[in-house]
């Protein structure tokens, strides 16, 4: 049934494709994805509350294009494809006791109907077995980042989150993967691991599918 309503065809050029993925990209546009190899460097961020945030490609050409047809036209069939790219990244994910995703304020939830970075976590969780923790909520609705420069961005996200309830036991002690679907300024995903290390958590990394360069 599945395979009826995704056929096994690139996400990147629809060709077809023999192996089964995912990910589900031809071996031509898998050649053209730009692999990053290096953790951010986010320079401004005042205080870095996170230890490292990695992302499995750049936030360019057909993935920029993923990313926009999951997240506003609800692609839901490039998940898997998005997942399995990154967990190409060469994480020690053995490192890490749980995964937590950035929140959504629950009216964009409701409006959107899906948090996607919550579905990338699930794709992670399940590759690596980790647990995934709900640890947190985001508790002001804000406006969208995408046009605002990095000063708005940082005053446009200050303390809009905050523990859900019951997290706490779940976050102590714990050294925790935080996942987004792309990584800009570092402004959202910082503030999120601001609310973990006050919780307690050990230490919080940063995975996005994608970093803007
Ligand atoms: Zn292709």
């Amino acid at each position: 049934m599945l395979s009826l309503l995704f056929p096994n065809r690139c996400i990147g050029c629809e060709a077809w494709l023999e192996s089964k993925g995912p990910p589900q990209i031809c071996a031509r546009c898998h050649s053209g994805l730009n692999f990053l190899k290096t953790p951010a460097h986010l320079p401004r961020l005042k205080k870095q509350y996170f230890e490292n945030a990695y992302s499995a490609l750049a936030y360019e050409g057909d993935v920029l294009d993923w990313v926009h047809q999951y997240k506003y036209y609800r692609q839901f069939h490039f998940v898997p494809s998005m997942g399995a790219l990154l967990f190409q990244l060469e994480l020690e994910w053995e490192r890490y006791d749980a995964i937590t995703y950035v929140p959504l304020h629950w009216r964009r939830q409701w409006m959107r109907g899906f948090n996607p970075a919550h579905l990338l976590a699930d794709q992670i969780t399940k590759k690596t077995g980790l647990a995934l923790v709900h640890a947190l909520k985001k508790t002001k609705h804000t406006k969208p980042q995408a046009k605002m420069d990095g000063e708005e961005r940082l005053q446009n996200i200050k303390d809009v989150f905050g523990l859900s309830k019951n997290a706490l036991r779940q976050i102590n002690g714990k050294n925790l993967l935080l996942i987004d679907d792309v990584l800009t300024t570092g402004s959202t995903a910082n503030e999120c691991a601001k609310v973990l290390k006050n919780a307690k958590a050990k230490t919080v990394a940063v995975l996005t599918l994608a970093r803007a360069l």
